[in-house]
């Protein structure tokens, strides 16, 4: 084909970039109908692992794509990460307390993920589309008029209702946008490579060694290896490839007697760079992913935090393509996101800083203040929320609506995990309702179930489900809370209701009787009476 042959097509949402962020995405719209194609200048998908921890947050809102069984299948489940400072133990990091249905950071490459989302992707029918790069486009206020380079050297012109940038840190999109992409890179220099280890501390959990500005980490890979990674004080770095011998010498220093590279696989170096994009949107185009936010891979955050943003954008985009949703619900993607990751450059950029600290004083202090802050359970509790990611919540988001309950989560807080109801993630919007401890027995509270049930299933999008004390058996989808566990975490106890959104969070709030908010919120957001018409149904519990 020439180089000036092109063509023009159409579609409802042009995915740029297969990473996990774009797949994520594009699974996410076909899964609930949109048209949706997904474009990807490599050749292939990545053989490359970058990424290896998916966190439990992850996992919990990939539910509704189905994929999770599969991942946790394949991935390698890590509990504990021991932290040494100095040679001396600091802290062990207690994955298990992890409150969530998957207690532990899921080790399982990056390259596997994407493999993954693609197959589940095929499913609805969207291949990836290799060899083809998207080289220009124009935001003409109607639609997105995106300019595609084939691998042929063909041109296409991609009439597409939205674009969405997964393309990653040196995001053509965001370039094309004009958004500047602020902030700093560390000095450090840092070196990865995927190792065999005889390793006298025993397989399976992770280790730091924080040693004077020259932190070494190990982590479990699902083969029976290692991921090493090392980094080197300014000027420091050997440069040129990563090297088995390398490797080993940075092993010998760190005191572990008997710790010997066996086989050397995947490696490379890098840098760390902290950058923030101005916007996660503007106009008709979205940002997602590292090409909205890089930072330091300190805590595995980035993957899982590319695909978060994705399943937070797949939803609001569907609800508004398909659904009849109003077009500044896409509005709240920046909104939410947007602060998301700000705090995450910021919390990363704190924790790395911690890692790297190499004064006398300042370790000293770190050897000494640690033991005693990182053993408490609540800082632990604390600790393992932010590192898994179940603390990202939306308090400040235009979607939610009425007051927290005491001692249960506001509006804009992730459901909590109870283990009493189907998938924390959905095709579109559920309502939980909570019978509380008085039971549907009562006129009053079976008046409040019904007239919430009926509320509900007056749009078809949105799904019921119904906590109740034993006994109350003819309530539609009701699922037996023996000992009110589920109504305390929600701070429901005396019943009540939690909106809850696809994407796992709570939207909105409120007692039983008292729906004035949650029909508010319906009527605003959900106009045409349903939050997800063409999803597909909501699946059973695990
Ligand atoms: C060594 C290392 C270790 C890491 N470890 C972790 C970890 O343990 N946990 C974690 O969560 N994160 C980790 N990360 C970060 C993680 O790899 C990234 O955050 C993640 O890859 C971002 O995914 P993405 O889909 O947004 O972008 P990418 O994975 O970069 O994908 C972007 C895609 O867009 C394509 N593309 C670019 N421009 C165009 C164009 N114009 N047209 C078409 N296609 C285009 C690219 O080819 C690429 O395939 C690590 C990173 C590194 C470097």
């Amino acid at each position: 084909m020439s180089e000036h042959s092109s063509t023009e097509t159409g579609t409802d949402v042009l995915v740029v970039g297969a990473g996990g962020t774009g797949l994520a995405l594009a699974a996410g719209l076909a899964r609930r109908g949109v048209r949706v194609r997904v474009v990807e200048k490599a050749p292939a998908l990545s053989p490359v692992p970058k990424a290896l921890g998916v966190q439990a947050r992850t996992l919990e809102v990939l539910e509704d794509l189905g994929v999770v069984p599969r991942m946790v299948a394949e991935g390698l489940p890590m509990t504990a990460m021991h932290i040494r400072s100095e040679r001396r133990p600091v802290a062990d990091v207690d994955l298990s307390l992890i409150d969530s249905g998957y207690p532990y950071l899921l080790m399982l490459p990056q390259s596997a993920v994407e493999r993954i989302l693609a197959d589940r992707l095929a499913e609805d029918g969207v291949a990836v589309e290799h060899g083809v790069e998207l080289t220009g486009f124009t935001d003409t206020g109607a639609h997105v008029a995106a300019v595609l380079r084939h691998a042929d050297g063909r041109t296409e012109t991609v009439r597409a209702g939205w674009l969405a940038g997964a393309d990653g840190a040196h995001s053509t999109v965001r370039h094309l946008l004009g958004i500047p992409f602020e902030g700093t890179a560390l000095e450090e220099n840092f070196a990865t490579a995927d190792i065999g280890l005889d390793w006298p501390l025993g397989f399976g959990d992770g280790f730091a060694f924080l040693d004077r500005g020259r932190p070494a980490a190990f982590f479990p890979l699902p083969e029976g290896r290692y991921r090493m990674v090392i980094a080197y004080p300014p000027g420091a770095d050997p440069g040129g490839e990563v090297t088995r011998a390398e490797m080993q010498a940075q092993l010998d220093r760190l005191g572990v007697p008997g710790a010997r590279v066996t086989d050397f696989g995947w490696s490379a170096r890098f840098r760390v760079n902290q950058r923030l994009s101005a916007r996660h949107s503007a106009g008709r185009v979205f940002l997602t992913g590292d090409a909205a936010h890089i930072h330091s891979p300190v805590g595995a955050q980035g993957m899982n935090t590319g695909i978060q943003d994705a399943v937070n954008l797949a939803w609001k985009l569907a609800a508004h393509i398909t659904g009849g949703a109003p077009r500044d619900l896409l509005d709240t993607y920046h909104q939410e996101r947007g602060a998301v990751a700000r705090r995450l450059v910021a919390g990363t950029t704190r924790f790395t800083r911690l890692t790297l600290l190499h004064g006398t004083v300042t370790t000293m202090v770190r050897r000494a203040v640690a033991p005693r802050v990182l053993g408490r359970g609540p800082v632990q509790q604390r600790l393992t929320r932010a590192i898994s990611q179940l603390d990202v919540a939306y308090p400040d988001s235009a979607l939610n609506a009425g007051a927290a309950p005491s001692g249960g989560p506001a509006p804009g807080e992730r459901a909590p995990y109870t283990g009493l109801f189907g998938p924390a993630a959905g095709p579109g919007c559920t309502l939980l309702v909570f019978t509380g401890y008085r039971g549907a027995a009562d006129p009053e509270v079976r008046a409040g179930v019904g007239e919430l049930t009926a509320l509900a299933q007056a749009r078809p999008g949105v799904a019921v489900e119904v906590a109740a004390p034993e006994g109350d058996d003819g309530l539609p989808g009701v699922r037996h809370d023996a000992s009110l566990e589920a109504h305390r975490r929600f701070g429901l106890t005396a019943g009540g209701y939690a909106l809850v959104r696809p994407d796992g969070y709570i939207a909105v709030v409120g007692a039983l009787g008292d729906t004035a908010a949650l029909r508010g919120h319906l009527d605003r957001w959900f106009p045409r009476a349903a939050s997800a018409p063409t999803a597909g149904p909501r699946r059973q519990a695990g």
